[in-house]
C-alpha cells in the first residue's frame, strides 16, 4: 500500500513533500494544524501535506483524491472550492472534452441472453400470427421460421463466444467437441402490394415476441450529409423504442418500408446518386456494425449523449410494393416458355393475380436493387394480393377486427350492432375498387358508420342496429330495432 502511494504521488506529480519542509514542520510542532479538507487535527491524521498554494491536506484525503482521479469519480472542482478556490484554476474531466475519437460510452445494461426454452418455435409463432393476420399462409410460415432461426442464431453466437473463451484458456482445444458453426443472419425482404398487410405482419410479430420495433420509410433515408434522416437514424429510433436500453435494442426488429423506392433508376444513362447510395449505406447495418447513435434524438449534435448499438443481432425486415416487378417477372417467364414453344402465349401471364409470388433475386436485381443489398436479405417472400373473400374475413375475424371495434363503440351506448353478410360483401367490393388493399376497409366503413354513431345516442329506445346491403348501396337505411324487440 505504501509503495502504491509513493507511486501515485510520483506519477501524478501533483504534490511532493520536500524534506526541508518536513524539518520545518517539526520546528512548528507546538502549533496545532488541521487538514483543510476533513478538518481533523494533525495529531489524528498524521503529518499534513502542504500544497504549493499553502493549503494543508492529510494523507487520507490526498489518497482519496488520487484514487478518485484514477477511478474517474472525484469532483476536484468541489475540492478546490472547499479549499477556498484557486483563481483561474479548475479541473476539466477528459471525458467532457470534445474529441472526435472519444471512446463510445460503455454499455451499462446487462446483456440480454436468450435460451432455447424462451424462444417460440415456428408453429407457435404462426399460431399467434393466425389470430390477427388473415390469409398469407406462406408468408406467415416463412416469417415464423426466419424469426425462430434469427433467435437461434443469437443463442449460437453466445455459445460460440463461450467456446472461444474456453479455448483461449486451454492450450489445445478439445477436438472431440466440435465448435459451433457460424450461422448467417436471416434478414427478410417482403414484397407485397400496398395494404396487403406488410407493416401489420411485422407489428404483430414484434408485439408477440415482445421485442422493440422501429419502422422507417426508405424514402426518408439519405446518405450522411444530405438533408433528411441519415441511415443510422433507424437505429436511434429502435433505441428509443427500447426505452434507451441498448441490450433490448440489439435484439429488436427494424422495418424499412418502401424499399423499392431506393432502387437504382432503370433505363437511364444518368448516374443515380440517391437510391443506390442509400442501399450501399444500409449494407453495413444489415450485416452487423457498431453504430454510435444519439440518445433521445435521431440526429447527432454536440448536446446529445451517444450510445453504441451493435446491429449484428437486429432483425431487419424490408418491405415494398415493387410496382413494375410483375412486368419483369412476366418477361422472364415468357422468355423461358418461348424457348421450347413459339412465343404464342405472350400474354398468358397477364391475368395471373399473384405473379409477384414468383419473384426471384434476379428479377429484383433487374428492378434496381444492388446484388450486395439483396445478398444481405436472404429470406425473400411475397404477400398475396387481397381478394374480396379475404377482405370480408379481415373485417370480422382478427381479434382486433374492425367490426369488433365498432361493436365495442356502440356497446358503450348499450346498443347492439349487427352486420348482414351481404353488407360485408358490399364493403369488401367497395374497398377492393380503391386498390389500397385492406386499408380501404376502414375508410368505406367510416363513411357509413359516422351517421350511425351520430344518430344512435339521440334515442335511448334503440336497442339494435342492423347494417344492411341496401344501406351500403344507398338504396335503403339500416334496420333499427327498439329495446325489447330482439
Ligand atoms: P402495407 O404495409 O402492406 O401497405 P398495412 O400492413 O399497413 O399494409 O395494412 C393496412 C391495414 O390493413 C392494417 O393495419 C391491417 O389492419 C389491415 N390488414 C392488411 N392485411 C391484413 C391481413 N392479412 N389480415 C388482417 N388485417 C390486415
Amino acid at each position: 500500500m505504501e509503495d502504491q502511494k509513493d507511486h501515485i504521488s510520483q506519477e501524478e506529480n501533483a504534490v511532493s513533500v520536500p524534506n526541508e519542509e518536513k524539518q520545518e514542520e517539526k520546528k512548528e510542532e507546538k502549533v496545532e494544524r488541521f487538514c483543510d479538507l476533513c478538518r481533523r487535527s494533525e495529531k489524528v491524521t498524521g503529518p499534513l501535506i502542504e500544497l504549493p498554494t499553502g493549503q494543508k491536506v492529510c494523507r487520507d484525503c490526498m489518497e482519496k483524491g488520487m484514487n478518485a482521479v484514477k477511478n474517474g469519480g472525484f469532483d476536484f472542482n468541489a475540492m478546490l472550492r472547499n479549499l477556498g478556490g484557486m483563481p483561474g484554476l479548475s479541473f476539466v474531466s477528459l471525458n467532457d472534452l470534445p474529441n472526435a475519437n472519444r471512446q463510445p460510452e460503455k454499455k451499462a445494461e446487462p446483456e440480454k441472453r436468450f435460451s432455447m426454452e424462451e424462444i417460440l418455435p415456428p408453429h407457435k409463432i404462426r399460431a399467434q400470427l393466425d389470430r390477427y393476420v388473415i390469409g398469407q399462409a406462406k408468408a406467415k410460415k416463412l416469417i415464423s421460421v426466419a424469426v425462430y432461426n434469427h433467435y437461434k442464431r443469437i443463442i449460437n453466437e453466445e455459445r460460440r463466444k463461450e467456446r472461444e473463451k474456453q479455448d483461449a484458456k486451454k492450450a489445445i482445444p478439445d477436438p472431440n467437441v466440435p465448435a459451433p458453426v457460424e450461422i448467417q443472419k436471416s434478414n427478410i425482404l417482403m414484397i407485397g402490394p400496398t395494404g396487403s398487410g406488410k407493416t401489420y405482419l411485422v407489428q404483430t410479430l414484434a408485439r408477440l415476441l415482445d421485442v422493440p420495433l422501429a419502422m422507417t420509410d426508405a424514402t426518408t433515408l439519405t446518405e450522411a450529409g444530405y438533408i433528411g434522416d441519415d441511415i443510422e437514424s433507424v437505429v436511434s429510433k429502435l433505441l428509443m423504442a427500447a426505452g434507451n436500453d441498448v441490450s433490448r435494442a440489439e435484439h429488436g426488429i427494424i422495418f424499412i418500408d418502401e424499399i423499392d423506392k431506393i432502387a437504382k433508376k432503370r433505363n437511364t444513362n444518368q448516374r443515380d446518386v440517391s437510391g443506390e447510395a442509400v442501399q450501399q449505406g444500409l449494407l453495413r447495418l444489415l450485416e452487423g456494425a457498431e453504430v454510435e447513435v444519439p440518445v433521445g434524438a435521431t440526429s447527432k449534435n454536440a448536446m446529445v449523449p451517444l450510445k453504441t448499438v451493435n446491429t449484428k443481432n437486429i432483425l431487419f425486415i424490408c418491405g415494398g410494393a415493387f410496382p413494375g416487378l410483375n412486368d419483369i417477372i412476366k418477361e422472364r417467364l415468357n422468355r423461358r416458355s418461348s424457348i421450347g414453344f413459339q412465343a404464342d402465349l405472350k400474354d398468358r401471364f397477364d391475368n395471373e393475380r399473384n405473379l409477384q409470388m414468383q419473384a426471384t433475386v434476379e428479377d429484383l436485381r433487374k428492378f434496381g436493387m444492388i446484388p450486395e443489398f439483396l445478398g444481405r436479405l436472404p429470406i425473400l417472400f411475397s404477400l398475396e394480393a387481397l381478394t374480396e373473400e379475404m377482405l370480408v374475413r379481415i373485417l370480422k375475424e382478427p381479434e382486433n377486427a374492425i367490426l369488433r371495434q365498432y361493436e365495442a363503440l356502440l356497446a358503450m351506448d348499450e346498443v347492439k350492432l349487427v352486420f348482414e353478410d351481404d353488407a360485408l360483401e358490399v364493403i369488401a367490393k367497395k374497398a377492393l375498387a380503391q386498390e389500397t388493399g385492406a386499408r380501404a376497409l376502414r375508410q368505406v366503413l367510416e363513411e357509413y358508420m359516422t351517421d350511425i354513431m351520430y344518430e344512435i345516442p339521440k334515442d335511448d329506445n334503440i336497442g339494435t342496429v342492423v347494417i344492411t346491403k341496401e344501406y351500403l348501396e344507398n338504396t335503403g337505411g339500416p334496420r333499427i330495432l327498439l329495446r325489447g324487440q330482439g
